[in-house]
């Protein structure tokens, strides 16, 4: 038996980001459709959408000299330089944001962004000290919870909660409760959030720019579902860049997860610093995405299929799901729903459960239905006994219709027996 290092014991073993893409991966391979897959951040299949991917990498196969340098080629380890470009000019031109391809730096999906970026900035220090990342408002991504190489990374912050109607609620960010002090190395939030599916408005992000750069320190925003591309995001929302901003996009959401391709837009000097840490852990990133896309970046094809197909499909997906479990649920069930601002989920709060989301999660996982629990989303708090950390499910909706509603019914069945045996 080998011996694990600091390291290996933070990476190698058992984690909630590991089971759950576990369980993904092996739902979507065994193709079985007696399994309601309501758990993972998968894309969903919009026909539309995946026709115009064939067809660009139609284009490309149909391309030898293409296919010679994309599949043949290492590329540098920042990304392709073309491609940083053609990234940068869309964004001056969307949004007047004075960036060049210096500002742009590309990874291995967004996943690994934050695992450099986050273990880059916080953590342990060369003095001895320890600076941690601050979550303004959980719950946040499940994603972010372990990647954590040398000590606990987070700190994060309890959401003010805004109870609306009988059956709906919504989070936002208590400034009362932030304290930012020397021990805090950076500010980060996924705009919108998985997996409440808020968006923070532009007040708020605002507001946190603010206190980052009283505090010299960055904030990090996670667009991995956000505006311009994959644009799935229903509410006003305004795309913000400043120096002290890392934003960080991906193409997963627009269909293309197997590419493993995101996209950072920070400083020259951060740009620097993750293309180093690239080189470092993975020489270079996959070329395909960035081939297959450009050319919808530099027509603009990329926002309109965005604002004109992406969006408008798990827009009305969201209310379609909103409305079956509305149904499905007793009137009698003290549940409210958060308000659907964007991302690939609803989140359910079962105010007063009585069994932990947990318990409720292997419950369904026998009936065939795979949610996630809301407890992993709550990392980084202080106390460990807030009722609501157990209170919640994210429930994804990207399946086909017929799966979604199947496991919106079984879902639901559960729950109305749970509160009815009270
Ligand atoms: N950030 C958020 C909020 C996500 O939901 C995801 C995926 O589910 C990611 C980042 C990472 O995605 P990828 O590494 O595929 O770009």
């Amino acid at each position: 038996k080998h011996s694990l290092s600091t390291f290996g014991n933070r990476l190698a073993l058992d984690s909630g980001i590991g089971e759950l893409m576990q369980d993904l991966g092996e739902t979507l391979a065994s193709g079985d459709e007696n399994l309601c897959m309501l758990g993972g951040g998968q894309p969903a299949h919009i026909p539309e959408v995946d026709r115009r991917w064939l067809a660009r990498f139609q284009e490309l196969a149909d391309d030898p000299r293409r296919v010679a340098s994309v599949l043949g080629d290492y590329q540098p380890p920042g990304g392709d330089a073309g491609f940083r470009d053609s990234v940068a000019k869309l964004f001056e031109r969307e949004f007047g944001w004075p960036i060049t391809a210096e500002n742009v730096c590309i990874t291995a999906g967004g996943q690994t962004a934050f695992f450099l970026l986050l273990n880059a900035l916080a953590g342990k220090f060369d003095d001895g000290t320890e600076r941690k990342v601050l979550l303004p408002i959980v719950p946040e991504y499940i994603g972010y919870a372990d990647l954590a190489t040398s000590s606990d990374l987070y700190r994060a912050v309890h959401p003010l909660i805004e109870k609306i109607g009988d059956h709906e609620f919504k989070y936002a960010i208590d400034f009362d409760a932030l304290e930012i002090d020397d021990s805090i190395a950076a500010i980060c939030l996924s705009r919108p959030t998985n997996p409440s599916s808020n968006v923070v408005s532009d007040a708020e992000l605002e507001h946190l720019a603010q206190l980052a750069e009283e505090n010299d320190i960055p904030l990090i925003v996670d667009n991995a579902y956000g505006d311009p591309f994959p644009g799935v995001i229903f509410t006003d929302s305004t795309p913000v860049w400043r120096p002290s901003m890392v934003l960080t996009y991906s193409l997963s959401k627009l269909g293309l997860p197997g590419t493993r391709t995101g996209i950072v837009i920070a400083s020259e000097e951060m740009i620097q610093w993750i293309a180093s840490m690239n080189a470092i852990s993975s020489l270079a990133n996959n070329n395909v995405g960035q081939a297959m896309i450009r050319p919808m970046i530099d027509s603009g094809e990329i926002i309109s299929i965005s604002h004109e197909v992406i969006r408008p499909f798990y827009e009305t997906r969201s209310r379609h799901a909103h409305d079956w479990l509305v149904e499905a649920l007793d009137d009698s069930v003290p549940y409210r729903i958060h308000r659907s601002e964007g991302a690939f989920f609803l989140w359910l709060w079962l105010e007063g459960l009585p069994i932990s989301s947990a318990e409720l999660y292997q419950r369904l996982k026998k009936r065939g239905v795979m949610v996630i629990s809301g407890h992993y989303f709550f990392f980084g708090l202080p106390d460990d006994d807030w009722p609501h950390r157990n209170e919640c499910l994210r429930i994804s909706f990207t399946t086909s219709e017929h799966v979604l509603r199947r496991g919106i019914k079984i879902l639901a069945d559960e729950i109305n027996q749970l509160f009815a045996q009270q």
